[in-house]
């Protein structure tokens, strides 16, 4: 079964003779596991493609499939995924532990529950030393890391990633491109990643969709994408 399906999914923006269709009937099956970057020009749609399947937006027509379930009229929370943004708005007066925890906490998973997942997290992102600091007290590497320790803890279905790594330098956009592939290596939840940068495409992608206009113009692996003859 596939982790994601994308069934025409149109977007129009407004309403009436000024609405403004933004997305003109995207489809595509994505297996379990795998992992999609989204590419294309600026204005092709790519975040509002994404944000649909978080339910941050809502789709105008057609059918988005999360696992089994249609998830068209689903709030983000019931939806089974998990957003990493640019800006990784941590909570500034909470420790890393709590700002990990605090998602799960709203959603009441029980204590021993939360701590075990956090724990795990902390290991693979290694913050286990640095549970208890504050953001202000981290390199930005490691509030990159607590933002997606954050993510990990909700043990999605799926993993939306929104142009992460953009605002970041050139050392530490590297290393979290190598951190991104590492959790995946390890823990292989179906990941779709916005960006405008090639070589992330091209390190990261297991099958890239091309955005066009609204349109996708290729789903394709990345030789296929890049190998021009
Ligand atoms: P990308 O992420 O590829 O840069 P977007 O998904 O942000 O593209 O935008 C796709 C198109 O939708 C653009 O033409 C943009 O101007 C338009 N758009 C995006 N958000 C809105 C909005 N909230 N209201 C109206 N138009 C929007
Ligand atoms: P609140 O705004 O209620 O204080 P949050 O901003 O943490 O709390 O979360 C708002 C909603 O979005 C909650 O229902 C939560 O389950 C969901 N949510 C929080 N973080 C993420 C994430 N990374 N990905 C997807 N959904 C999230």
């Amino acid at each position: 079964m596939a982790a994601l399906s994308l069934r025409n999914v149109i977007k129009r923006y407004g309403h009436g003779p000024k609405a403004n269709q933004v997305i003109h009937g995207v489809s595509a099956e994505i297996p379990d596991h795998e992992f999609i970057v989204i590419v294309g020009p600026s204005g092709c749609g790519k975040s509002t493609l994404l944000r649909m399947v978080a339910g941050l937006e809502e789709i105008s027509a057609g059918e988005i499939r999360i696992g089994d379930r249609v998830v068209n009229n689903l709030e983000p929370s019931e939806r089974d995924i998990a957003m990493v943004f640019q800006n990784y708005a941590l909570y500034p007066h909470m420790t890393v532990f709590d700002n990990m925890a605090y998602g799960l906490k709203i959603a009441k998973v029980p204590v021993p529950e939360i701590k075990t997942r956090v724990d795990k997290a902390a290991q693979i992102l290694e913050l286990g030393h640095l549970l208890e600091r504050k953001p202000r007290e981290l390199s930005g590497g490691q509030r990159q890391r607590v933002a997606m320790g954050r993510a990990i803890v909700r043990q999605p279905k799926v993993f939306l990633f929104d142009e992460p790594l953009s605002n970041l330098d050139a050392k530490l956009r590297a290393q979290t491109r190598l951190e991104i592939q590492k959790l995946h290596r390890e823990l292989g939840i179906t990941s779709l990643f916005v960006t405008h940068d090639q070589v992330e495409a091209m390190t990261l992608a297991q099958r890239i969709i091309v955005m066009n206009g609204g349109v996708m113009d290729q789903f394709a692996t990345p030789e296929e994408v890049y190998s021009r003859p």
